[in-house]
């Protein structure tokens, strides 16, 4: 089954504890499609200007991200943002933000595009989220990421996509923004009443933890020894995950969202060892594989009662 995201494209400026890049290719859509691709056939909806080079971009057409839907605003720059992180790489700082093209874009899906049965509505304004999902026929399964740039400058149109959504990817900090609430079990309950009845809470180098309507599944972060950029782990791990449940029909049971949270932890463990798409370019499904495995071991244990 193909996902059908819609999310920014961007040129990013990075700065973590481990070096510093400029103007490379970002974006909530492109993480989220580098990531996804290794699952599934991916739809890509969003807008980039007059400064975007198509050729940084085209490495993800032979893996089956469809970019037709890609629109190119020639009065207009790509959107832009500057991030920092200090030695807590679980927060980025925004330095900058310009939304530039994505300021009047009006996305329209092209024919082939309407029929999806699965959607991932990427970081971006909710009311072109909206916009996009109201063009789609009969969707089986709609997945969204949000920010806080989103939470404080958008709550109305953030809550009425909420209401049209099966799962929220959100991460731990924008989770007790949205809510305020701090406890993140109250949080997720929350959320729930607000439309998702899937939680996952990415937190960081912590892990992910997963809420559904009868079970809780929490999942570590991978101790890693090299870690350069934590930029687009969070879309990396909703293209794993959502990925994941595009592959085996959308199903939401237990066994699959489970690996659906491991799935997405997977891809965010290797996102994060280079900057920006530096590591997803070069990464293989046996590498994909073997941490998968790798994932299994580290929190398996035997199971005597030792009292
Ligand atoms: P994350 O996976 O959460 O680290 O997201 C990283 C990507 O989000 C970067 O490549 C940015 O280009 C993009 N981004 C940052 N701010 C925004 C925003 N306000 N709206 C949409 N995308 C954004």
């Amino acid at each position: 089954m193909s996902i059908l995201v819609v999310g920014s494209v961007a040129y990013d400026d990075l700065e973590t504890p481990f070096g510093k890049r400029e103007r490379v290719l970002g974006g909530a859509a492109t993480h989220f499609s580098a990531s996804a691709s290794f699952y599934s056939p991916v739809q890509l909806v969003g807008v980039v200007g007059n400064d975007f080079n198509e050729k940084e971009i085209s490495f993800l057409k032979p893996r089956g991200v469809d970019l037709s839907g890609l629109q190119i605003q020639t009065n207009g720059k790509t959107f832009h943002w500057k991030g920092r992180y200090g030695f807590d790489l679980n927060e980025a700082q925004t330095l900058e933000t310009h939304l530039n093209v994505f300021a009047d874009f009006n996305p329209v899906l092209p024919e082939n595009f309407k029929k999806s049965s699965c959607v991932f509505l990427a970081n971006i304004d909710p009311e072109l989220q909206l916009r996009v999902l109201d063009q789609i026929e009969r969707p089986r399964l709609v997945a969204m990421d949000t920010m806080n740039y989103w939470i404080t400058g958008k709550p109305d149109a953030l809550k009425k996509i909420l209401k049209k959504v099966e799962i929220l990817l959100i991460n731990e900090a924008e989770t007790r923004q949205l809510t305020q609430e701090r406890n993140l079990v109250k949080a997720a309950k929350k959320i729930q009443g607000l439309g998702p009845k899937v939680v996952a809470i990415k937190r960081g180098e912590y892990g992910a933890l997963l809420f559904a309507d009868s079970f809780v599944f929490s999942a570590p972060g991978f101790p890693l020894e090299d870690l350069k950029d934590p930029t687009g782990a969070g879309d990396s791990f909703a293209g794993g995950f959502v990925g994941y449940l595009a592959k085996h029909g959308a199903q939401m049971d237990a066994k699959h969202l489970k690996r659906a949270v491991i799935c997405g932890s997977v891809m965010a463990s290797f996102q994060v060892e280079d900057f920006g798409l530096d590591r997803m370019r070069n990464l293989s499904k046996k590498e994909i594989n073997e941490r998968f495995e790798a994932f299994k071991t580290l929190s398996h244990f035997e199971e005597n009662l030792i009292v």
